[in-house]
This record gives C-alpha cells, sequence and structure tokens, in this order.
C-alpha cells in the first residue's frame, strides 16, 4: 500500500477578530492511497480550493449562525475540485472529476452525498470553485428568485468586484437593469466599468458620505439592492431605497470579524418604503444546480459573461489568500491552486 505525503493546512484555535495566516499551519501528515476495507467514501486527489468568507465563520467557536465550527487541531473544511482515486460509492469511478466539500489538504477521504460530479470540462476546472458551483448558484437563486428582477430596476451590488458581485452586476446587465458597484480600490472600480459592465462604481473607502454617494447614483432610489456587506454600507442604503424596493441578504461581510457587530439606525424605513428584506443561503438552492447550469454554460462559452479569478499557486499559500478576503486583497474569485490532474 502507497503511503504518501499530505500537506495540510490545519486551524490552529478559534479565532477571535480578524483572521491571521499564523491562525493557520501548514502540516506534514501522511495517507494511504486506498480506501478502507468496506468504505463507502471517495478518497480524492484535490486541484482546486475555494476561499470563502464563511470560513471565518466556522472559525468561531460557538458561533450563533448555526453553520458549525471547524475543529482546531483539524485541517480546513471548504468547497473544492477534485479527481476520484478510488470510490466506494456506486455513482463515482476512479478518475471522475467532481466539486463540493473537501478538506484543505492535498488528499481527502469524503463522504460521497457532499459531491456533485463534474460533467462538463471543456471550461476551466477552477471555474468549478465558483462560477459554476456554490457561488454562481448564489449569485444566480439571489438575483432571479429571490430578487426577481425586472427591466429597468436600479440595482445596486456592494464587494461588487468579488466572487458573487461580479456575477450578479453582469446577471442585472443581462435583465436590462441600471446596475451601480461598490468595491475598496481604485483597480477594482476600473474593473466594474470596464471588464463587468457595471454603469457606474465607486469606492465606498474614499466616500466619506456613503449617503451622499449613492444619492448621486441613484436620484431615483434603489429597486434592488444585493448586498455582501452590511455594516455602514447597508444603513446608507435603507433610506436610499425605492416603495416596494426588495433587499437580498446574501452576506455581511463587515461583520464576520467584530467582536461586537455595529448597529443598523435606519431600519424603519422598511417600514415607510415597505421594504422587502431576505437573507437566502446557496444550499437551498442547489436543486436549481441543473437549470442553472444550462443558463451559465452557454454564456460562458459564447463569451457574454466575463469572470475573474485570482489564483494562489500552492497549498501553503492557502492561509494568505483566505485572509486576505478580509481586507480585499483578492481580484475577483479567490482560488488555491493545489495540483494538477
Ligand atoms: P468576495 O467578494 O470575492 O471577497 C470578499 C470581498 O469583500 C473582499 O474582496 C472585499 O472587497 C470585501 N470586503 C472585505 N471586508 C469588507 C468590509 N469590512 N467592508 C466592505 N467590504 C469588505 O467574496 P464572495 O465569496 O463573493 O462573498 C461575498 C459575500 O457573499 C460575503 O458576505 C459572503 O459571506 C456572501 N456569500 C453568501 C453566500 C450565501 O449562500 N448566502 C454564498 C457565498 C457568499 P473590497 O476590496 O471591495 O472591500
Amino acid at each position: 500500500m502507497t503511503q504518501v505525503r499530505n500537506k495540510q493546512v490545519i486551524l490552529k484555535d478559534y479565532v477571535s477578530g480578524f483572521p491571521k495566516e499564523s491562525d493557520m499551519n501548514i502540516a506534514d501528515s501522511t495517507i494511504t492511497l486506498k480506501l478502507p476495507q468496506g468504505s463507502n467514501e471517495l478518497l480524492l486527489k484535490n486541484l482546486y480550493l475555494s476561499c470563502d468568507p464563511y470560513m471565518r465563520i466556522l472559525m468561531t467557536k460557538d458561533t450563533t449562525a448555526g453553520l458549525g465550527a471547524y475543529i482546531p487541531g483539524s485541517p480546513l473544511i471548504g468547497y473544492g475540485v477534485s479527481k476520484v482515486m478510488e470510490s466506494g460509492h456506486q455513482d463515482y469511478k476512479k478518475g471522475d472529476l467532481v466539486w463540493g466539500m473537501t478538506k484543505w489538504e492535498e488528499y481527502s477521504l469524503v463522504p460521497a452525498t457532499g459531491m456533485c460530479k463534474i460533467e462538463h470540462t471543456d471550461v476551466p476546472l477552477s471555474h468549478y470553485t465558483g462560477i459554476l458551483a456554490m457561488i454562481g448558484l448564489t449569485a444566480y437563486a439571489g438575483f432571479f428568485e429571490v430578487g426577481t428582477p425586472k427591466k429597468g430596476d436600479n440595482v445596486f451590488v456592494s464587494a461588487a468586484a468579488g466572487a458573487v458581485g461580479q456575477l450578479v452586476g453582469q446577471f442585472a446587465k443581462l435583465t436590462g437593469c441600471y446596475v451601480v458597484g461598490s468595491a475598496g480600490t481604485k483597480e477594482k472600480v476600473d474593473l466594474l466599468k470596464n471588464k463587468f459592465g457595471y454603469d457606474e462604481a465607486f469606492n465606498y473607502k474614499e466616500e466619506h458620505d456613503l449617503n451622499a454617494a449613492l444619492k448621486r447614483y441613484f436620484q431615483e432610489g434603489i429597486d434592488i439592492y444585493f448586498e455582501n456587506v452590511g455594516g455602514k454600507t447597508l444603513d446608507a442604503v435603507l433610506p436610499n431605497m425605492r416603495v416596494h424596493g426588495r433587499i437580498l441578504v446574501c452576506g455581511m461581510i463587515s461583520q464576520y470579524n467584530l467582536i461586537q457587530p455595529e448597529g443598523i439606525t435606519n431600519l424603519a424605513h422598511i417600514i415607510y418604503k415597505r421594504i422587502q428584506m431576505q437573507g437566502f443561503i446557496a444550499p437551498d438552492y442547489y436543486h436549481f444546480y441543473t437549470k442553472f447550469l444550462e443558463f451559465i454554460l452557454p454564456l460562458i462559452r459564447e463569451g457574454k459573461i466575463v469572470y475573474v479569478e485570482d489564483i494562489a499557486k500552492g497549498l501553503e499559500n492557502g492561509p494568505k489568500a483566505l485572509v486576505g478576503l478580509f481586507s480585499g486583497h483578492n481580484v475577483g474569485k479567490q482560488v488555491v491552486f493545489v495540483a494538477h490532474e
């Protein structure tokens, strides 16, 4: 039986405040490349890993989010793209490519239930950490199913140059909406306007009055706010919403590292403007995945959608890539390349 090195990214202990690279360490473990006798799991070679903001929530002990928590001393768990080396499950065979829940290590033994077989390989495999996986489905279900957009709607997207944001802006343009995005650097603002097709974009870090910034771009108010950041941005958006506007609450990244979350002062506008504000999570929409692929694959193949990835090379650079999400280091979808097929 072949025993090989299995490099891992281990969470040292629960995290308080902003995560740091030093909250994780790279460990050299070993693994036998053989399924245990009678196992119905999958033995995977991990190729790409996805860096996602929710992973920070899992680094907190006793989180109230109900998402569970990582176990200190164990590798991080997250979405990834992998190759099946051995299968104990009838639906998978050696050589299959899959995306789903794996571990931050070179080789993993995982239940087959968290996996989805990759059927279309004419597009980059790394896309199955993002646009063709949980991220794409989040943007699609959030915008179209929860948001029910109409042509001509005024749409605002925060964290607009990130994984989800870049897609939502383009979905809004395909629907015939007017769309404005906010992001944290000039480079990202340029990308929003010149690559992702946003009508307007601004750098929220350079606006000391977010309310005034929103008024500048939305003289008639916002119909749909795709919420990725929470905090001060949400507070500034509320009075700028139109009557019967919708706030699609995807994430609140500005709050994940705070020991005491910020308060929102403008909630009464939910009444004045009869705003619908709804949270959603991607797993509730996994039954839409086939329909979603039928929608998104032709757009990718025909070059009608642009998708930017920020790929860190090597598992050892995973911690830096992951913590970089919280300082806006990533441009587009943050991925970690682990190994070639
Ligand atoms: P991402 O946008 O690719 O990366 C995170 C970005 O957030 C950073 O690049 C940074 O961009 C911005 N950011 C970080 N700290 C911030 C702060 N304090 N204030 C404002 N912006 C900040 O990440 P993503 O994967 O697309 O996720 C975006 C949001 O969607 C997150 O809130 C995430 O939790 C949520 N999400 C939800 C679901 C779901 O199922 N509901 C699924 C996926 C993601 P700047 O340079 O612009 O600051």
